[in-house]
């Protein structure tokens, strides 16, 4: 271990060797539920419904240390032993807690429970009201039971999903996961690749003719399948079609935006933003082919590799750096990042038997939460490590709210990280002198953002149309001839895209595992980057706003949280001003590439 290294300390989960009184104790909360399930009343006094609400919160905290613990601990250790007994007989514990649990959450909602009288809207408002941190989740609980269907008819529907629409996901893991992928680049001998992220290292080979090897090897099972895939594709998209309208959603990717808390007027502009500034990407496509000395860049070529990077920062001087960069936005946030410093809740080195990557886990709003870093001194490390700092400090500054409401909702879940990310981002590009590293720097940065933001909003620009095409009956040629329309509109005439790209939405096991999802990814960065945009625009007087809506949590809506600083996420020029972020690193790139 280098003296920089640090290794993380779960004794603050759950202390060394008393996970069995733990776990005992846990089991007599369990118990305790059945009685404060058989005291629910609608006309129950506001004191009692606050004692319950607050004790299921503590055994929710309970129960995110009884799953962290096991699995925090054999992200670092993944051979061992203990770890794995630990994961387990917290999953089984979780389980009798999830069951336990069920009747209370199902009478919240409004839905019929033996033995109870069913909680109405009035008092369901009363009761409520009595508990303000809670009042917005249980509120969105109930709004979901406008969606929910009566009892029998649910338990027809869980029993359709198992065989139905999960075995369908399991065939098409079946199908891949049994490919080959023939790997021939023109005048060298053919290797043959069990997996894909073999194949997928070519994209960033520096030879073209590897590159283009690299996709056709793999598109080439999706081809000799494409009919398969098809009828997989088919049946998902029409089984979710149909549980959408059952369910009273207005659309099929309502569903899907109800479940991440957004309104649908946001994705709608967001995706239509999206498009409207392809032309950003298909611009920076045209100067990589310049800067790689070829005419035209070809679909295959978008991820060659320009320059390495050379320098390297010792891991010490990484984080007094970002440290200083959060301090100079905030002190609030610069003390935050240190919390988890002193807590010796990081582990930040890779090391054998270490999984990859780097995450944040927030455990309850009383523990300081735990960063998994995999530091190696290039730019991009120091970046993730302001990246999952910036979750951690999050998490901190909406510590002030019970475990329910403290946990951030997926659209604003990436504020403060890609805030973080972005000031050493820039503070890393003016502080590098040579106009090549600068360079290099910009390229990989348009690049990923490219890859995180218009590609992914694009699958499900194509998912939207596809749906439609698929109900009234169109066959696969139809839905490959769409993709590889949309490709072409998304990268206009700056990049030459082959036939076998057609083949690639069957590729993209979102759209098939959890359609409408590919949004997901790319909405809270580029609502993060329009806030960033903002506080640019403005300066230090947004960032008092910034911390407002981190200490919310997930304690309202993100609509509304939003809306207490003025930001209205329905707005197209509130999503313009993330693209505007990108546009201005790519008229530096520009300046710098003459
Ligand atoms: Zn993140």
């Amino acid at each position: 271990m280098s003296k920089q290294e640090l290794q993380w300390n779960l004794n603050d989960i759950i202390a060394r060797g008393k996970f069995d009184d733990f776990t005992k104790t846990f089991e007599k909360n369990i118990l305790k539920l059945g009685d404060y399930c058989k005291a629910l009343s609608p006309a129950m006094p506001e004191e009692s419904f606050r004692q319950m609400m607050s004790f299921t919160e503590r055994l929710k905290e309970d129960v995110n240390r009884l799953g962290a613990y096991g699995s925090l601990w054999m992200s670092v250790d993944i051979n061992s032993q203990d770890a794995m007994l630990y994961k387990s007989r917290a999953q089984d514990l979780m389980v009798s807690h999830t069951q336990a649990l069920m009747p209370i959450t199902q009478w919240l909602m409004g839905k019929p429970v033996e033995g109870l009288r069913r909680l109405d809207d009035t008092n369901a408002q009363r009761l409520f009201k009595a508990v303000p941190d809670l009042e917005y989740v249980l509120d969105h609980q109930r709004r979901g039971a406008v969606h929910t269907l009566e009892q029998d008819v649910e338990k027809v529907m869980a029993r359709k999903k198992v065989t139905g629409a999960d075995p369908l996901n399991e065939i098409y893991n079946l199908v891949s996961d049994g490919f080959e992928y023939r790997f021939k680049p023109k005048g060298k001998k053919e290797k043959v690749f069990k997996t894909q992220s073999q194949v997928r290292a070519y994209f960033y080979s520096s030879s073209p003719a590897e590159r283009q090897a690299a996709y056709q090897a793999l598109f080439q099972p999706y081809r000799e399948n494409i009919s398969k895939f098809y009828v997989i594709y088919q049946a998902l998209s029409k089984d979710w079609d149909q549980d959408a309208k059952d369910r009273n959603f207005v659309s099929p990717i309502a569903m899907r935006n109800f479940y991440n808390q957004v309104p649908d007027k946001a994705i709608e502009t967001l995706l239509q933003v999206s498009a409207d500034n392809a032309g950003i990407y298909q611009e920076y496509f045209r100067l990589k082919a310049r800067l790689l000395g070829i005419k035209k860049l070809r679909r295959y070529d978008i991820y060659a590799p320009l320059e390495k990077q050379r320098t390297s920062m010792p891991f010490d001087r990484a984080k007094a750096l970002v440290l200083d960069i959060f301090k100079e936005f905030s002190p609030g946030l610069a003390q935050n990042a240190r919390q988890i410093f002193e807590a010796g809740h990081i582990d930040t080195h890779p090391r054998p038997g270490k999984e990859a990557g780097a995450f944040c886990a927030m455990i309850t709003p009383k523990t300081t939460p735990y960063i998994l870093l995999n530091y190696t001194g290039d730019n991009s490390s120091v970046m993730t490590m302001a990246h999952e700092l910036g979750h951690g400090a999050h998490d901190l500054y909406a510590s002030a709210h019970s475990v329910t409401p403290a946990e951030t909702t997926l659209p604003l879940a990436e504020t403060a990280s890609t805030t973080a990310e972005m000031l050493v981002f820039e503070r890393l590009l003016s502080q590098t002198k040579s106009d090549r590293e600068k360079r290099a720097m910009l390229l990989e940065k348009i690049g990923d953002s490219y890859a995180t933001v218009m590609r992914q909003a694009y699958f499900v620009k194509f998912e939207v149309a596809a749906h439609q095409l698929l109900l009234q009956g169109a066959k696969e040629s139809q839905l490959s001839d769409l993709y590889l329309k949309m490709l072409k509109e998304q990268l206009g005439s700056s990049v030459d895209v082959a036939d076998e790209f057609r083949y690639e939405w069957a590729y993209i096991a979102h759209i098939f595992k959890t359609p409408f999802y590919c949004y997901a990814y790319n909405f809270g960065e580029l609502l993060s980057m329009a806030l960033y945009a903002r506080y640019k625009k403005e300066g230090r007087s947004f960032v008092p706003k910034i911390e407002k809506i981190l200490s919310y949590g997930g304690s309202q809506s993100p609509e509304l949280i939003l809306q207490q600083v003025g930001i209205d996420m329905c707005s197209a020029s509130f999503w313009q001003g993330s693209y505007d972020v990108v546009r201005g690193w790519l008229e530096e790139l520009k300046r710098l590439s003459k």
